[in-house]
């Protein structure tokens, strides 16, 4: 008897940690592709456009669409009320709920929070489709639509696996905060956090966001991304604009002031001239190199897709370290001055340049405010201009690294290995991403970005797509990303 239990409980064990329970599942995966597709192809039919408050209707029953398919999962939802959104007109109108959706509560498994949106960029036939984009067309082992990448196809993939996996159990308890506001900033979504953080995500150990992309055609998982902090130098000259004909060679020009201090900020290779901006970047490992050396880019690729002959760096990992580990300062325009066709002999009186620098861990805004503050006011005092001149920083957004060796990346870099038999791109956004570093600061647990976007899938723009094969190996991807995780040791 005792030797038959042991027997079966080897068994039970198996079956919840085997490659076999993992094979079962992808089949289940395959087998149900035609109707992953189909409904990939309903929910790309609602236009669910959030930047057009004339179609917050088709938001709204996008996002009952989503909470009764969790339901069918076997899942509980709460619709949670963000609060109102105000109009240019003054109109204030609801905003779409946002889904709090669980399936599973056992306290002995790990629980991981998966984050996505179902709401889309706008898209017209008009503006360059070569399909409607509202209806999903299958071309070439493409999924063509809007949203089939960003981010229902995502989001669809996620739950499918949910599916999959919950045929043999789910090893882990799963949690959904679903959005219908995301492509307009997400509004109301950082006041749920916090509110939620001591409730519904009290016991959330990880976060997941599946809403990204990968780097090339190899599975990539996100684990940092840069910070901003952006800039106002105004310079204020005579009171009211002044005509050159009258006063060219009489005035100290507010224009040519603020064009010098712009010209002061970096220099023709890229570097920052401000003293000590560098002094906070992390420095470079060894380790580091090498996990830029593994990445899958192609730098000829780059430059055929953007029309730049020649870029600051020639190495790929140069390129990427540039864009993802360290500072860079970019000049983005002057405010108040003469932009129209044609000539004007104006003198502006008053303009305000504006320019930018992204952050990397360890800089920190405040001392980075400090250090450009500081540097702009004696480049300005350098030049003995009777103008007045302020400096402000408009947005200090901190940048986002996470610990890679926390065990949901390790479960991710296994379930990328199980399924597409290859090593996992560790790649960083240049950008910023302030959800993930929301999430890391309001609930100090680790979060992580796993999409299954392609390269080239043009989310925001026309004939966006996903491959049928990133989506349908994306399910497989999520599926053995639970599996994985639950044989995880807990955080
Ligand atoms: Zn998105």
């Amino acid at each position: 008897m005792i030797f038959l239990l042991s027997v079966l409980s080897l068994l039970v064990c198996q079956a919840v940690l085997s490659p076999i329970s993992n094979d079962a599942i992808f089949q289940y995966v395959d087998d149900h592709k035609d109707e992953f597709v189909q409904r990939l192809k309903d929910w790309v039919a609602v236009e669910s456009d959030s930047s057009d408050p004339t179609k917050r209707d088709l938001v709204n029953n996008m996002m009952q669409i989503t909470k009764d398919f969790i339901l069918k999962l076997g899942g509980s939802v709460e619709m949670a009320e963000v609060g109102e959104q105000e109009l240019q007109s003054g109109k204030k109108i609801p905003l779409p709920p946002v889904i709090l959706a669980e399936i599973g509560n056992d306290t002995n498994k790990p629980t991981v929070c998966f984050y996505g949106h179902v709401d889309v960029q706008p898209a017209n036939k008009a503006d360059g489709w070569l399909t409607e984009p509202y209806t999903l067309v299958e071309k070439d082992g493409n999924l063509y639509g809007r949203g089939s990448s960003d981010d229902k196809g995502q989001v669809l993939a996620l739950l499918h696996a949910v599916e999959a996996v919950n045929t043999i159990g789910l090893p882990v308890n799963v949690k959904f905060i679903i959005e219908g506001m995301e492509e307009v900033g997400s509004n109301g979504l950082d006041k749920l956090v916090e509110e939620k953080k001591d409730t519904f995500l009290s016991n959330v150990d990880y976060i997941v966001v599946t809403d990204t992309p990968w780097l090339s055609k190899k599975p990539g998982i996100t684990y940092g991304a840069r910070g901003n902090c952006y800039f106002f130098i105004e310079v204020q000259g005579a009171r009211r604009d002044l005509h050159s004909g009258g006063f060219g060679g009489t005035v100290y020009e507010a224009m040519s002031d603020l064009i010098y201090l712009l010209d002061t900020l970096v220099d023709a290779k890229g570097h920052i001239r401000i003293p000590g901006i560098y002094d906070g970047v992390v420095p470079l490992t060894e380790k580091e190199i090498k996990l830029y050396k593994d990445l899958e880019f192609k730098l000829d690729e780059l430059q055929a897709d953007t029309g730049v002959t020649r870029f600051l760096h020639d190495t790929k990992e140069e390129l990427l370290m540039y864009r993802w580990r360290y500072p860079s300062l970019s000049i983005h325009g002057i405010e108040g001055a003469f932009s129209g066709s044609g000539t004007k002999t104006v003198i502006p009186a008053k303009v305000i340049g504006k320019f930018s620098i992204r952050q990397v861990p360890n800089m920190n805004p405040s001392v980075v405010e400090k250090q450009v503050v500081d540097y702009l006011e004696s480049k300005f005092s350098e030049r003995k201009s009777p103008n007045k001149m302020k400096v402000s920083m408009i947005i200090g957004a901190k940048p986002w690294l996470a610990d890679m060796n926390e065990p949901q990346y390790v479960a991710a870099r296994k379930a990328v290995k199980r399924v597409f038999n290859t090593d996992a791109d560790m790649i960083r956004a240049g950008g910023t991403i302030p959800i993930a570093k929301n999430f890391e600061e309001v609930l100090k647990k680790s979060v992580m970005l796993l999409g299954i976007g392609g390269p080239d899938d043009a989310p925001h723009g026309q004939n966006e797509k996903i491959s049928m094969y990133n989506y349908i190996e994306g399910t497989k991807l999520y599926a053995s990303f639970l599996q994985e995780l639950a044989s995880q040791k807990a955080p």
